[in-house]
């Protein structure tokens, strides 16, 4: 049953990309319209060098890959993908890996957009998407070999439930590979206000990166690894949307783009702001062993 009740914040953050739709996600002739070129792929891109001259789409598809590769699955496994968005990464993952795919999100019009590009898709039976909130996941214990969770942890207010709810339905040695946000370094007062902005336009939060293995471990997993990316992912990601924006809003600076509630031009100078891959292994009995050293 996929249509449990969701959390009002779940609620809000569906209708915002219900609001999303898919004239964003493709560069298009309408000016006015934010259309950032993300492709099937709803996250930030992974660009080699600072320089390196590929699209947002390109370089979100590559960070998908990065993701995928890390799940170590192949067709004789099943894959929880948390926050699916329009599909991109799933599709992705069934066709490069065969293993089977769901995907959930709590935008009715992503799982529309999902499920249409699913049936113009070979791999239709290898994939499925629910509408679902990833704090209440309607699945069995330990029915998952894999899960991801790219760029979605961030709009959910209390990280530990979600990944309370991970380590339940992952089997014992599957694992976890996520992206999430968090603070290299303390943002400095005056680039603040990029930083709020952002965190309310998008409804997201950072994370303290030193909870990670603490909270990890709190869901019954151990943290495999975690690398810092912001180097090939943040500044150029608000870069190439903030020029979409400028091309509709050609005289906006930072401060005004501020003023007028776009954080990307502001958000492109804040090196603090971080970007992070983590990879996490489900132990089979860590609750156990733990209790069992305390005796
Ligand atoms: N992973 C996708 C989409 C990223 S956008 C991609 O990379 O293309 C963030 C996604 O997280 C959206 O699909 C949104 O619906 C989903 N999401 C946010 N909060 C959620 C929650 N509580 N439960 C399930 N999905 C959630």
């Amino acid at each position: 049953m996929s249509d449990q009740p969701l959390t009002a914040v779940a609620e809000d953050v569906g209708k915002m990309y219900d609001q999303f739709g898919d004239e964003c996600l493709t560069v298009g002739a309408d000016e006015d319209a934010p259309n950032f070129g993300f492709g099937e792929h709803l996250h930030f891109g992974y660009w080699e060098t600072p320089a390196e001259d590929v699209s947002l789409a390109v370089a979100a598809t590559r960070l998908t890959d990065m993701v995928i590769d890390r799940l170590r699955v192949d067709r004789t496994h099943r894959v929880l993908d948390v926050g699916c968005g329009v599909g991109g990464p799933a599709l992705r993952a069934a066709r490069r890996t065969g293993a089977h795919i769901t995907g959930i999100t709590v935008s009715r019009d992503q799982i529309a957009q999902a499920g249409a590009a699913v049936a113009a898709d070979a791999r239709s039976a290898q994939v499925d998407f629910q509408y679902a909130d990833a704090i209440s996941m309607p699945f069995e214990d330990s029915s998952f070999d894999a899960v991801f969770a790219l760029e979605s942890i961030m709009h959910i207010p209390d990280r530990r439930q979600v990944l309370g709810e991970i380590g339940r339905v992952l089997r014992p040695g599957g694992r976890l590979v996520l992206t999430d946000f968090f603070e290299r370094a303390p943002i400095p007062e005056n680039k603040l206000p990029y930083v709020q902005l952002l965190s309310q336009t998008a409804m997201m939060s950072t994370v303290r990166v030193e909870d990670y293995p603490t909270m990890l471990r709190d869901a019954g997993m151990l943290f495999e690894e975690i690398v810092d990316i912001s180097e090939h992912t943040t500044r150029r990601t608000f870069k190439e949307m903030s020029k979409v924006w400028e091309r509709a809003h050609p005289t906006l600076g930072p401060q005004e783009a501020l003023a007028s509630s776009d954080p990307c031009p502001g958000m492109a100078t804040v090196d603090e702001f971080g970007y992070l891959l983590l990879v996490a292994v489900r132990v089979g009995s860590l609750t156990n062993r733990i209790a069992g050293q305390r005796q």
